[in-house]
């Protein structure tokens, strides 16, 4: 660093200073420390079948009980972790709890739904993440087919050939993939037919304005048509009414999440409302 010059030291300090509010300074000191004080938590959101409303899979989405301040959601650590290593440990402790849990679950005897995790885009082009898997599913060889992951488009074209190589290997030992935020990106049409990817996830932004807004019911109509003509699934993310689950259902969008159907929450929350019999 010292051979790099002052000059380059000063403009360095100065992006950090600039960058180093008190709570992003507080964040990144202490998320190092969340995973071994088993201060992260998992909240779970379901995914419902759009013809019968019928609970399909869920979504895992990771929360931080901070001691100071409270619970915290992943916008606000998610891309300070991703500045360092500490998101490869933060995705590596996720898919484990989640396994952890589908095991619980099974002991309990309720049905097993297929669960997604969402990866970081440091992680996607990494081999890493394949032996993430490796040795998850080493230990819980049943839930091949039941945990799969959820990667933005963002993520995937910043290397697509290697991400394609990544996702080919995970496919290989029953783990799906979803590209998340579909149409917020710029994905190559090229590339989503070879990374074999199973699910388009239609950007919330959309959904938003699909009732009325010309331009977001075109684009979320041409995504299912995209995501139809690939034979690929579609869910429509952020659903939050009638209206707008009636009209994707209409267009032939055959899975939804949204806080109409029910927000993310606690796994005790999921068993009470969707996995015993109601
Ligand atoms: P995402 O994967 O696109 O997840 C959807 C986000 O939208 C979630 O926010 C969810 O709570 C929220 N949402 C769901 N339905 C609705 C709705 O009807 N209306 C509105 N306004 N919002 C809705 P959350 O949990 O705060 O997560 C934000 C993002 O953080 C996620 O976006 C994902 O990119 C990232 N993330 C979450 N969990 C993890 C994780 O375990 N690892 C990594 N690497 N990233 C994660
Ligand atoms: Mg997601
Ligand atoms: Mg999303
Ligand atoms: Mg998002």
């Amino acid at each position: 660093a010292k051979k790099s010059g002052k000059g380059c030291f000063v403009f360095w300090h100065r992006q950090f200073l600039e960058n180093a509010t008190p709570e992003r300074i507080q964040i990144e000191s202490d998320l190092r420390d969340a995973i071994t004080k088993n201060q992260l938590l998992v909240h779970y959101q379901p995914k419902v079948e759009s013809d019968s409303g019928k609970v399909t899979g869920l979504e895992a989405l990771v929360r931080w009980q901070h001691p100071r301040l409270g619970l915290i959601y992943p916008d606000r650590f998610i891309s300070i972790a991703e500045e360092s290593n500490v998101i490869l440990e933060l995705d590596r402790w996720v898919v484990n709890s989640v396994a952890k849990q589908q095991q619980t679950w099974k002991d309990m005897g309720l049905p097993l739904l297929p669960i997604s995790v969402n990866i970081s885009a440091a992680h996607v082009t990494r081999m890493e993440l394949v032996n993430v898997f490796e040795d998850v599913l080493g230990r819980y060889p049943f839930l091949a087919n039941c945990i799969d992951i959820e990667l933005t488009e963002t993520a995937i074209m910043a290397d697509p050939d290697k991400a394609t190589e990544v996702l080919n290997k995970l496919l290989k030992m029953g783990v799906k993939a979803s590209v998340d935020d579909f149409g917020s990106g710029y994905t190559s049409l090229g590339y989503l037919k070879k990374l074999n990817a199973n699910t388009l996830k239609i950007d919330r932004s959309f959904i938003d304005g699909i009732t009325a807004d010309d331009y977001d019911r075109d684009v979320a109509r041409a995504i299912i048509a995209l995501a139809t003509s690939l034979s690929m699934d579609v869910v429509a993310e952020g659903v939050e009414t009638k209206e707008q689950w009636e009209l994707l259902r209409s267009f032939g969008c055959k899975y939804l999440q949204g806080y109409f159907f029910a927000r993310p929450c606690s796994a005790q929350d999921i068993v009470k409302h969707f996995l015993l019999p109601q």
